[in-house]
């Protein structure tokens, strides 16, 4: 699943390729992707000009002239191509947006769970998802202040918590991973059994884990490409993910897998230890 980094890599990949495009007409493969019928979706996108892609959490916002904005969630296994008219349209393609310069933005998807709602610029914040989403995990909008306040009062354990996009916006399986594994802390400790030093080093990791990301152009696991088709770098920098039975890179213990709230989880059982609680 595309977490920020790679969201935010295939921002700036469509940012290179199609921003200032202007759309010709749109050819709507698989309807229940879009929130409106399609004849109006292909009515309203009809001449519009791309004026800029924005991004929060793992959200795309295309904006386009007209005071619209297409918000569009990659889900499981998004993802965006541009190809010249004309060229074969692949099966899992299913929302061809046809440039006036000849080219197609594609927009393709093998498990077809993303979706793409076309609302006023300005409403975007009120689609599903986006209402309640957490603060981007930035130097600016990640406080201390903040950590400090929603861990205080939280019972649940890190791992799931960090998973929730209302808590913090951004983070997935992998760099939650990663970043607990950073921080020295057990995927199963109780939030608000972390402490204040701890919470700040959970926060500098988060902050800086997803910094290193984006600058590696996010981490290719199944199917995930950057919006030039090119693979991302970063999973070779992973040092928890994805490594089970391998040593860990700061002690040498087994990596070990579980299973926590339904999802696969890495860390070190020696450098990650459960703290003042009872197993
Ligand atoms: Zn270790």
């Amino acid at each position: 699943m595309p977490e920020l980094p790679e969201v935010e890599t295939v921002r700036r990949g469509l940012t290179q390729l199609v921003e200032g495009s202007t759309i010709k007409t749109v050819d709507v493969l698989y309807a229940k992707m879009i929130n409106l019928p399609p004849d109006d979706f292909k009515e309203a996108l009809r001449g519009k000009r791309i004026e800029k892609i924005d991004r929060r959490g793992k959200y795309l916002f295309i904006r386009l002239s007209g005071h619209l904005t297409i918000v569009s969630h990659l889900r499981m296994e998004g993802k965006y191509d541009v190809e010249p008219e004309g060229s074969p349209i692949d099966k899992h393609t299913h929302i061809i947006f046809h440039l006036t310069d000849g080219r197609q933005l594609r927009y393709n998807d093998t498990r077809k769970f993303g979706r793409m709602n076309l609302v006023d610029t300005g409403a975007e914040m009120q689609v599903a998802g986006l209402k309640t989403i957490g603060p981007e995990p930035t130097e600016k909008d990640l406080t201390v202040e903040y950590m400090k306040r929603i861990f205080a009062k939280s019972r649940k354990v890190i791992k799931p918590f960090l998973l929730d996009q209302s808590n913090i916006a951004g983070l997935g399986n992998i760099y939650a991973d990663e970043v607990l594994w950073l921080s020295k802390i057990n995927p199963k400790q109780p939030v608000n059994t972390i402490s204040l030093a701890k919470i700040k080093v959970l926060r500098k990791n988060i902050i800086d884990e997803l910094a290193r990301a984006i600058a590696g152009h996010g981490t290719t696991v199944h199917s995930y490409s950057t919006a030039y088709g090119e693979a991302g770098q970063f999973q070779n920098h992973l040092n928890v993910y994805g490594r089970e039975g391998e040593p860990c890179p700061r002690c040498g213990t087994k990596i070990v897998k579980i299973k926590l709230a339904q999802r696969g989880t890495h860390f070190c059982p020696k450098c990650q230890r459960l703290r003042g609680v009872k197993k």
